[in-house]
């Protein structure tokens, strides 16, 4: 019944979500822990019960509007997305059929991998270094139709300096380079200034992450004007409810608060680090609102598991390069030490040989 690439295919599989009435600390999809503005509530609440009746704008006017100021980019430069995920989707729609070429680095965001399958494109992967820095000659060098670079990288927070980028789209000058941009906020630079010098960039952006909005579904790419016309032709026509592009709108417009939330994250974030590291753990500097957290060669899904008995949420992935770590996603200050308890407690446990215990080991 099904087209027999979806049937070969598998699903991409999201962390999990706690059900209805479970209480977990959840520190494994990289939601912020912080609400969003209160303004968001009120432009709600106020679409709730004025307009509901009427489609919503196909081109997420005053979303858009609020974009650009922010931004410093012109409206016919950005498109509107049912979260970051929606976009991600209209550009492979666009861009990739059966044996076109993406490249991106391993390891990534995962969604990449489900996409090329349903468009059944080609996909070159190139493994990150053992830094985890990113291969960009290669990828330069492979020339595929799509390239795409997650900055900072899931999951090991690792941030690209945006000058490397800018070498990358050079080489790349004709074939489009889409940077990924989701943690964007949590790092210390961006590659918005890019688009002016590069006609081949594509910049996506999400308000799940900073701006705490990750249960309203709103993303935002940025692209010179031919590229957003191009996107635009697979969109759906009412992507955005009017609820969220109101509260995107609202959002955008209270930088101050995201600004805020994002400095308190940074600061856990911060000490998370250093605390792992003490424990034992090998942690690459993120630039975002996660932590990768390795004990190199063990395979950690029992001490992922363990977490999960003490009520915590946190990311393992079951793939050759990723076993022997967990990504956290930072939560307040509070929910990082109920982790670090946690952890503690079943170090002991799991019998991993004084690791854990610094203590110990000095
Ligand atoms: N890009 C990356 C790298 C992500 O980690 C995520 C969140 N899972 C997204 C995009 C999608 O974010 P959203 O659809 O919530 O905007």
């Amino acid at each position: 019944m099904f087209r027999e690439a979806i049937e070969k295919m598998a699903a991409y599989k999201p962390g999990e979500q706690p059900r209805p009435g479970e209480r977990l600390i959840k520190l494994n999809t990289n939601e912020n822990p912080y609400p969003p503005s209160p303004r968001v509530r009120r432009a709600v609440v106020r679409v709730a019960s004025d307009s509901l009746r009427l489609y919503p704008a196909p081109r997420a006017d005053d979303f858009l509007e609020s974009a650009s100021k922010l931004y410093g980019i012109r409206k016919d430069m950005i498109l509107a997305g049912n979260g970051s995920d929606e976009l991600l989707a209209m550009i492979f729609r666009a861009t990739l059929g059966p044996d076109d070429t993406v490249a991106y680095p391993v390891p990534t965001y995962s969604l990449y991998d489900t996409l090329a399958s349903i468009q059944e494109a080609r996909v070159l992967r190139f493994p990150v270094e053992s830094d985890f820095s990113i291969p960009l000659d290669q990828l330069a060098k492979a020339r595929a139709k799509l390239t795409i670079i997650c900055n900072p990288n899931s999951p090991s927070g690792i941030l690209t300096q945006t000058a490397r980028l800018a070498k990358l789209a050079r080489e790349l000058h004709d074939r489009l380079l889409v940077i990924d941009e989701a943690y964007v906020d949590f790092a210390s630079d961006n590659a918005i200034r890019l688009l002016r010098r590069f006609p081949n960039v594509v910049i996506l952006r999400t308000l799940s992450k900073s701006f705490s909005l990750a249960g309203m579904r709103l993303g935002l790419c940025f692209a010179r004007p031919v590229i957003i016309e191009e996107l635009m032709k697979v969109k759906d026509s009412y992507n955005l409810s009017r609820i969220a592009l109101a509260a995107g709108a609202e959002a955008l417009n209270d930088e101050a608060w995201m600004r805020r939330n994002v400095e308190r994250v940074k600061k856990t974030r911060d000490a998370s680090i250093a605390r792992l590291r003490k424990m034992g753990f090998e942690v690459p500097a993120s630039s975002a609102n996660f932590v990768l957290a390795r004990i190199v060669g063990r395979d950690l899904e029992p001490l992922a598991r363990a977490i999960r008995k003490s009520g915590i949420l946190v990311r393992y992935f079951p793939t050759p390069s990723l076993r022997d770590a967990i990504r956290i996603s930072i939560g307040t200050p509070a929910e990082m030490n109920a982790l670090f308890k946690a952890i503690a407690a079943n170090f002991s446990m799991l019998n991993l040989n004084g690791v854990g215990d610094s203590r110990k080991r000095r």
